[in-house]
């Protein structure tokens, strides 16, 4: 479904814009020649991530939480709201944060597309479907979520936050979208935010031990970050208002993972294991379906390429001896 037209250039708010993934959204959105408001608070967000676009007259940054009132002068088309801690490490950090927003973010964001009669598009996650007892995941499975584990801060403001993005899409008629998005990976994932790929990678550069949690047999399904980037786009573009799981259905075990991740740095590190994290799923692949379905979108890129990308990306940023966990 096509954007209303405007005889101005399309204006997009995008919180956690300078995240790893907000901020391929703000160079895909300002690639399509829209106009990019560019809001975070920077606690798991970084400005070397949009560096490179300040000072360009279609781009703005905004210093704000989003959990407090937002203001933003001027129309907006769309908003995105991508701003959250993202691992599971930063969830242990920062539980409050992550609830909050999760929740008052996700209400602050959808009253300001209300106010501005902006497209909404909410950031969701396959932690909705928690440690997941149906395998693929299709969207209308309602998952297996411990609320009280240590996860459940961020899988229960996420599934609070598709609650509530549906309420004002029915209550308020507003025109919202919901991605879930599983495991993504890609240059700008911080160093040290404890995930598995970074992880593994900045281990295996400097030939320290990789860490595997547990016997490394539980599965994830990695995807490349530019495929997820036009997954959302078409998502943004369609009429779906319901749940959409944008992801790479090729599963692997994590043991795997860490062996594919070693072969390509030519790392000679030994492979150790560590106690797996409380509720840390099994399994995990997204059935896309719906997605090839509607939107017409499947990955493209093999693991090898993007893999090989996000290592180039790493290697210079170790190189240059920046932080590393
Ligand atoms: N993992 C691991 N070693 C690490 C970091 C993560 O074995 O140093 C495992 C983790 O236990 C999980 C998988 O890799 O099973 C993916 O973890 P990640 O933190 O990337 O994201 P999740 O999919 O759990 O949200």
């Amino acid at each position: 479904m096509s954007f209303p037209n405007v005889d101005r250039k399309r204006r997009a708010l995008i919180t956690g814009g300078a995240g790893f993934l907000g901020s391929h959204l703000c160079d895909r959105f300002l690639a399509e020649g829209w106009e990019v408001v560019c809001m975070d608070n920077l606690i798991t967000g970084d400005l070397r991530n949009i560096e490179h676009l300040t000072g360009r007259a279609d781009f703005r940054f905004l210093h704000q939480d989003v959990t407090e009132f937002i203001h933003v002068s001027g129309p907006l088309d769309a908003v995105l709201h991508f701003a959250s801690p993202a691992s599971p490490i930063d969830y242990l950090e920062l539980p409050i944060q992550t609830l909050k927003v999760g929740s008052l973010g996700t209400h602050k964001a959808l009253g300001l597309a209300r106010a501005k009669n902006a497209r909404f598009l909410l950031a969701s996650t396959s932690e909705c479907y928690g440690d997941p007892l149906v395998h693929p995941q299709r969207e209308d499975y309602w998952g297996n979520v411990n609320p009280v584990g240590p996860r459940g801060v961020y899988d229960e403001a996420k599934r609070f936050a598709e609650a509530m993005t549906m309420a004002y899409q029915r209550f308020h008629k507003l025109e919202t979208r919901i991605v879930r998005i599983f495991n993504t990976y890609g240059p700008r994932m911080r160093l040290n935010d404890g995930r598995a790929l970074p992880a593994f990678m900045s281990q295996a550069l400097r030939g320290e031990p990789i860490t595997v949690f547990g016997d490394g047999s539980q599965t994830r399904s990695f995807c490349y970050c530019d495929d997820l980037v036009e997954g959302i786009w078409r998502l943004l573009h369609s009429n779906e208002p319901l749940p959409t799981n944008i992801g790479n259905p090729h599963e692997m075990t994590i043991l795997e993972f860490a062996r594919k991740v070693r072969e390509l740095t030519g790392s000679k590190s030994e492979i150790v294991h560590k106690p797996l994290p409380v509720d840390d799923p099994k399994v995990r692949q997204p059935d896309i379906g719906k997605a090839r379905r509607v939107l017409g979108w499947e990955p493209k890129v093999p693991l090898e390429v993007g893999l090989s990308r996000t290592l180039e990306y790493f290697r210079t940023r170790i190189a240059r001896g920046e932080e590393v966990r």
